[in-house]
């Protein structure tokens, strides 16, 4: 027997995450007390085609809390169901240069910028809970394992660490609320939020929940249509001008993919067609965005030329 080859694509995996591995700004979030207890020297990266090749280096298979990056998918649900019509009716796609948690209602009309953000996220779910009630939290957790293919399940702790912490989303509910964003209990929306941004998923989780994305709504690994075409094309839309927080113009130059980050550590990206791009890597940027992941994407778009607009 001969020494079995690496393929190509670990080997280039491998290689980005050797020449970034010594890059060691950032700090871990610590706004939940919970979050403060990462290990900062964690990094994974996955890659997932769209026909299903999984390419893993690194931690990919230890967990960590989804965050923000719950965002999009619960956006996904929400649009699978109630059509864009009525969710557009009561979030925007207006990207806004805030922060994830800014306070920030359209003036004229009470309603969120855009779903990438905490009062949109806040809403979105809000919308899946005034139609599924107190089965919320458990259908967003089953479509979220549906994009991953598995059945995740909840960091208790991460959990009840945010409930306890989570004055400025309370705020941003009761806002919303007042606004008439929000139609049913705010603390129902804010519950079920705060449940959906504590699933545990690795970096292979997010791979394939990427790679879902990339193949239009079915599950490359498990052959499962998760959502709609039109919903993952609404979705990606928004990842593009909204996922990375207050740095998403500065994404779309550097890297182009839509993509979504959350304060854990984790990123996706997405090439649509071809494959899902998943990093783990806690220490984040003064955005709230993982240093190496954004790295690491940065290299792969341009190494591997996957910016839409610029090509060399
Ligand atoms: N649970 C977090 C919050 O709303 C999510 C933050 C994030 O990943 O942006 O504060």
């Amino acid at each position: 027997g001969g020494v079995t080859q690496e393929s190509p694509v670990v080997a280039l995996l491998r290689r980005i995450l050797d020449e970034n591995s010594g890059l060691d700004e950032g700090s871990v979030a610590t706004y939940i007390p919970e979050l403060a207890k990462a290990d900062p020297s964690r990094f994974g990266i996955c890659l997932v085609t769209a026909d299903g090749a999984v390419y893993e280096v690194g931690d990919t298979r230890s967990e960590f809390t989804i965050q923000s990056i719950s965002k999009p998918f619960a956006y996904a649900l929400a649009l699978d169901e109630l059509g864009p019509d009525e969710v557009l009716a009561r979030v925007g796609v207006e990207p806004t240069g805030d922060a994830f948690n800014e306070i920030s209602l359209d003036p004229g009309t009470g309603m969120p910028s855009n779903p990438m953000i905490n009062a949109g996220a806040i809403t979105t779910t809000g919308l899946v809970v005034e139609r599924h009630g107190a089965e919320s939290a458990a259908d967003l957790l089953g479509v979220f394992g549906g994009f991953a293919g598995r059945a995740l399940r909840l960091d208790e702790d991460v959990y009840r660490s945010e409930r306890e912490t989570t004055h400025r989303n309370r705020a941003i509910a009761h806002l919303l609320r007042g606004s008439g964003a929000l139609r049913g209990d705010p603390e129902a929306a804010l519950d079920a939020y705060l449940r959906q941004c504590s699933v545990l998923v690795d970096a292979h989780d997010l791979g394939v929940m990427a790679a879902t994305l990339a193949a239009d709504g079915v599950n490359p690994i498990t052959g499962v249509r998760v959502v709609s075409r039109r919903t993952v094309g609404d979705v990606l839309n928004v990842m593009d001008s909204c996922g990375m927080y207050d740095s998403a113009g500065d994404w779309q130059f550097t890297v182009g993919l839509p993509a979504k980050s959350g304060v854990a550590g984790g990123v996706i990206a997405v090439v649509p067609g071809r494959f899902g791009i998943a990093v783990f890597s806690p220490p984040l940027d003064r955005h709230g965005n993982s240093v190496r992941g954004v790295a690491v994407c940065r290299q792969l778009s341009s190494e591997l030329d996957l910016h839409p607009l610029r090509s060399g």
